[in-house]
């Protein structure tokens, strides 16, 4: 036996899987409303009072389960918790590298939502740094209608 013996043996190859993901009831009423209104929608907890952004039906310390009613308007400002930035490209990924990641935790939200920073160098980002969104003119209902946030 010889070394290349214990090479993986690969083929390359393509999938395509068409398929729909249900939002479910908070998940649908947070982009309908991202969508028609412009608003972002974050969930409370109506048993502890901890405020979830991205909205979530499960209350993590609680185990309340939380309802559509339970959904308040956050944001839309927010400040930054943390940030990275990203160099290189991947197919699942619709923007390209470079582009800035941060964790975003909204006016009135106890956590926090990753998105896309923009409008801003990179070397001018902070940690706390205050920062609005930017919304598509054309939402389609999905979390791209914020293009990006921006320094305020
Ligand atoms: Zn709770």
């Amino acid at each position: 036996m010889t070394d290349n013996a214990l090479w993986p043996f690969e083929v390359e190859q393509h999938i395509t899987a068409m398929s729909k993901y249900y939002a479910g009831k908070i998940g649908s009423r947070f982009y309908i409303t991202l969508r028609d209104e412009g608003k972002i929608m974050a969930v409370k907890c109506p048993r502890c009072g901890k405020v979830y952004m991205p909205p979530r039906e499960t209350c993590g310390p609680c185990f309340y389960n939380m309802k559509v009613d339970d959904m308040v308007e956050v944001g839309p400002e927010g400040v930054v918790e943390t940030f990275t930035q990203v160099h290189y490209n991947e197919p699942v990924i619709p923007r390209e590298a470079p582009f800035v990641y941060a964790v975003i935790k909204l006016d009135g939200a106890d956590t926090g939502i990753t998105h896309y920073l923009g409008d801003v160098d990179y070397e001018n980002i902070s940690i706390g740094m205050k920062v609005t969104p930017v919304l598509e003119n054309e939402r389609q209902g999905n979390i791209l209608d914020i293009k990006h946030f921006k320094p305020v």
